[in-house]
Formats: structure tokens, C-alpha cells, sequence
């Protein structure tokens, strides 16, 4: 959502402290709403679409680009900025966010940001999250005296549950592909993309096409993604895994395992 040159080069921590109010008298308001990219998440989509009363598929072709990381091949959303440089944000009128309860994870903790970082332990590779902060000279939000630590912050933007449902997600987006892995073709790029946010195709394509005879799924499992998009993220991420050659996350039938070895 922000530029890097607005980026603060520190790493903090969730008990970092600093002062910022957003509020509608502040003469800069809604002006971060306007020039910028915003990624979207899954549960972002999921979020704004049923805001709007509208399908996820008619949500994406309206309001979204899609995009392909350069180096990781990956699909990923951005949220479609209309033409006009003031109101660039199609959810952004002059009273503010039309869509604040539900707007995106990336709205929510500006001007705070988040990043994870890859290391090497003694047992294994694991991921460290930091914390930055995003500095634009147009926001005066800095200059207010209202104090919170990182972790005050969170709570009240409400970003741990945008957090626990993506985490699965964003571990498979930020996966670099291995030396002599190939590129994810575009069938796959389509496979990922419509795991990650077409939730209704992926209902669709789960509960009216062969899937459900070529992978066994347990019933339980079958039942809540019949209804509930939060159970269907997390089984999308188990189906882009296995799309993604990454592990055998879900089980094939007997039958259809037989034929696969045959081939
Ligand atoms: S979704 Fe809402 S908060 Fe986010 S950029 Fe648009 S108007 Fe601003
Ligand atoms: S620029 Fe900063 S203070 Fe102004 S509306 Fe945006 S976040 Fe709030």
C-alpha cells in the first residue's frame, strides 16, 4: 500500500511504541487511499464480496488486477484503482471508507508493516516477523498524540483474524521456487488463483465436478466447506499445495491412485 522510499529501514517489535491518529477532521483524510497498490488476501475477497452482496467471480473481474510475481510465478490480486488521481480507491468517498469494517489487511495496519524473514536455526529454517513503519509526508496521522504499541495497534485494526486465516496462504505466496523448480504454468497460475480467491468457482468446482470421486476427503471436512468460505481458504491452501507438487496434502481414492500409478 505504501511506497518504499516511505518505508522507515528499522525493524520493531510488537512492544514498539509510537503516536498516530487517524480521524475524519485531519486535513490529510483519505489521502493514502489514493496512488497506491494494495494486495489483496484471500480472506480480503471473501470479506469485501460478501460486503457487497456480489459472487467472488463478479467481484474479481470488477474490482481486481490480477498479477504474476516475477520471481516466484505466483498469482496474486490488487485491488482495480479507478482513473480519478483525488478518489483513486473505488470504495473512497469524502465521508471515507464505504467499505471500512471490511476493508483490506493492508489498510488495517497502515502505517504499520509487516514482514517475515527466512532463517537458518539449529533445528531447521524458520520465519522471524518484524514490524516497520510506513512514513508518506501527505500523512499528518504522526503528528497526533494518541500513544500505542504495535501490539495495541493489531488488536484494535483487528488484523490477528485477517492474519490467522491467510497465514497459510501467505507461507505458499511468499515460497520462492526451489533451484530447477519450473515456473508454475498457467494452468497452475489459474488453479492457484482460483483456489486462493474465486471461492464460489472452487465451491463449484469441489461439489459439481469429479473431485470429490478422484480425492478422498473426509466427511467432516466435505460438510464445512459446503457452507463455510474461512473452512474453504484453509482447504484451498491444501489444494494449492498439492497443485504445487509441494506435498501430497490431499489423498487420492483407491481407484484413481491405481490409475495414476498405471500411467
Ligand atoms: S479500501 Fe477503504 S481504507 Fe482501503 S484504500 Fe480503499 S477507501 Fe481507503
Ligand atoms: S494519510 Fe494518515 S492520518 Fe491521513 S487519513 Fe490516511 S492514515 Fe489517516
Amino acid at each position: 500500500m505504501s511506497k518504499m522510499d516511505s518505508v522507515v529501514p528499522e525493524k520493531y517489535t510488537l512492544d514498539t511504541k509510537f503516536k498516530f491518529r487517524c480521524h475524519k477532521g485531519i486535513k490529510c483524510f483519505t489521502h493514502c487511499c489514493s496512488g497506491i497498490e494494495i494486495l489483496l488476501t484471500p480472506y480480503d475477497v471473501m470479506r469485501l464480496k460478501k460486503r457487497l452482496g456480489m459472487s467472488s467471480g463478479d467481484f474479481l473481474g470488477t474490482y481486481t488486477i490480477m498479477k504474476i510475481d516475477e520471481q516466484s510465478s505466483h498469482p496474486y490480486a490488487i485491488l482495480k484503482m479507478n482513473d480519478d488521481e483525488k478518489r483513486n480507491c473505488p470504495f473512497v468517498t469524502d465521508e471515507g471508507c464505504t467499505v471500512y469494517t471490511d476493508r483490506p489487511a493492508n489498510c488495517r495496519y497502515y502505517p504499520v508493516g509487516q514482514g517475515t524473514l527466512k532463517k537458518d536455526g539449529k533445528d531447521g529454517p524458520y520465519s522471524e516477523e518484524f514490524y516497520f513503519f510506513i512514513r508518506e509526508p501527505h500523512c499528518y496521522g504522526f503528528h497526533e498524540k494518541q500513544q500505542w504499541t504495535i501490539e495495541s495497534w493489531r488488536k484494535d485494526q483487528e488484523v490477528d483474524l485477517y492474519d490467522r486465516v491467510n497465514r497459510g496462504w501467505k507461507a505458499l505466496q511468499l515460497r520462492r521456487n526451489l533451484i530447477g523448480q519450473p515456473e508454475l504454468d498457467p494452468q497452475k497460475q489459474s488453479q492457484f488463483f482460483m483456489a486462493s480467491y474465486d471461492l464460489d468457482k472452487f465451491r463449484d468446482f469441489i461439489f459439481k465436478s469429479n473431485f470429490l470421486n478422484i480425492f478422498d476427503v473426509d466427511t467432516e471436512t466435505v460438510e464445512k466447506i459446503r457452507t463455510d468460505d474461512v473452512e474453504l481458504i484453509q482447504f484451498g491452501v491444501e489444494y494449492i499445495k498439492y497443485v504445487m507438487m509441494i506435498e501430497e496434502s490431499l489423498k487420492l481414492k483407491q481407484d484413481a491412485e491405481k490409475y495414476r500409478k498405471s500411467k
